[in-house]
């Protein structure tokens, strides 16, 4: 598949190719749109089929976190890294250190972060070779692990949603039905517990299941029992797609919010969820926690600045029922339409690394 092809009708300013021999990288960084600032993303490390589905992942990947941002009221760009390979494998000190020197030849266009396959550790070692790197631990001044933001920010959008839907963005006694309990959804269980929101949990890992029915008091349920649940919220914390023709008519939910990424299959869904009654929070004006949090590094993190920012998420998604419903559109074509206007507004400038600027 050619690189131009795959763009299609997208607007990806840049796609780099990086290699080492030695240790045996492939990388692929896709800036997706610098308008309003340097474009940051993750780095992806996965046993991709091929060079092909690798590409497609980064493209759409890069453009998700342009609109992330921008509906976050970020100025930062959208960007996104893959490594083809298994890291359980691949994995060295050498090819994290000749990643590293990829992304430094970038000069600051695109920042990488923790994502799929990659950890904090190994944005430690990516920054012995380049400072265009966040997410480094808390005790190196960096922002750390950003799961517990992204769960803090699900909250700032549930309590919006309370808000909207029965007059009170008080928690206490609503029933949230959360799907896969790991480093969000697990945090995002304690948070509801704490102001005495029940949960339902279905994960494939026995464990953290047993831990949040013995620590939370949560119910659970099997895998595919989840979308059936009667209860106010439905909240997807981990795969895309999860919102199809096939579950949609299923769901029990009074609205849906939660931080797995591209949780509709394809943007009709949400015309589904609307003709259901179902009030939809667009996932990636939910989960941007995270890229939030990374954010704050800039100025130099704290927790409690951190935290402020993050909360913001409740004004930022009322703000799009707000606009959705004075546009007479469904939530994800508004939450869409601000981050485009941001972009627009910002004028098509590129952002340039500080070399070019002197
Ligand atoms: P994670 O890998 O720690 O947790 C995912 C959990 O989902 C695991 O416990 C896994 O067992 C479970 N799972 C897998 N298949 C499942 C299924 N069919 N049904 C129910 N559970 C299933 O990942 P995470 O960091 O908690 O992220 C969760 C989601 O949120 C991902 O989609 C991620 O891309 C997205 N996200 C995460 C962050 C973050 O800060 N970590 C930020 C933005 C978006």
């Amino acid at each position: 598949m050619g690189v131009f092809e795959a763009i299609g009708t997208e607007t990806h300013e840049e796609v780099l190719f990086g290699a080492d021999r030695e240790s045996g990288l492939r990388t692929i960084i896709a800036i997706h749109d610098t308008s309003l600032g340097p474009a940051l993303g993750g780095t992806r490390f996965y046993p991709y089929v091929d060079e092909a589905a690798a590409l497609r992942d980064v493209l759409r990947l890069a453009k998700g976190m342009t609109l992330k941002s921008a509906a976050a009221g970020l100025n930062l760009g959208g960007g996104k890294a893959v490594i083809i390979g298994d890291p359980a494998t691949l994995w060295s000190e050498g090819l994290i250190h000749a990643y590293g020197r990829v992304i430094d030849s970038l000069g600051g266009r695109y920042v990488t972060a923790e994502d799929v396959g990659t950890t904090v550790e190994d944005m430690v070692l990516i920054s012995k070779e380049t400072s265009w790197v966040s997410g480094l631990p808390l005790e190196e001044g960096g922002s750390g692990d950003p799961s517990p933001a992204t769960a803090r920010g699900v909250m700032a959008a549930l309590r919006a949603i309370g808000e909207r839907l029965w007059g009170s963005d008080d928690l206490a006694g609503r029933r949230v039905a959360v799907q896969g309990i790991g480093k969000v959804g697990m945090d995002l269980v304690r948070r509801l517990t704490d102001v005495g929101a029940e949960t339902i949990v279905a994960d494939p890992n026995a464990a953290a299941v047993a831990f949040a029915v013995e620590t939370y008091g949560s119910k659970a349920v099997l895998l595919d029992e989840i979308y059936d649940i009667e209860c106010d919220v439905f909240s997807p914390c981990a795969l895309g797609a999860v919102l199809n023709d096939e579950t949609i008519p299923r769901l029990g939910c009074a609205a849906i919010a939660g931080s797995a990424n591209n949780q509709l299959a394809v943007d009709r869904d949400v015309e589904r969820i609307v003709d259901r009654g179902i009030l939809y929070a667009p996932d990636f004006v939910v989960n941007a926690g995270g890229v939030i949090n990374i954010s704050v590094e800039t100025d130099g993190y704290t927790l409690e600045r951190a935290a402020v920012m993050v909360d913001r998420i409740y004004n930022n998604l009322t703000a799009v029922f707000e606009t959705a419903d004075a546009e007479r559109v469904d939530p994800q074509t508004a939450a869409m339409r601000f981050a485009k206007r941001r972009i627009d507004e910002a004028g098509g400038r590129r952002f340039r690394t500080r070399s070019d600027q002197t």
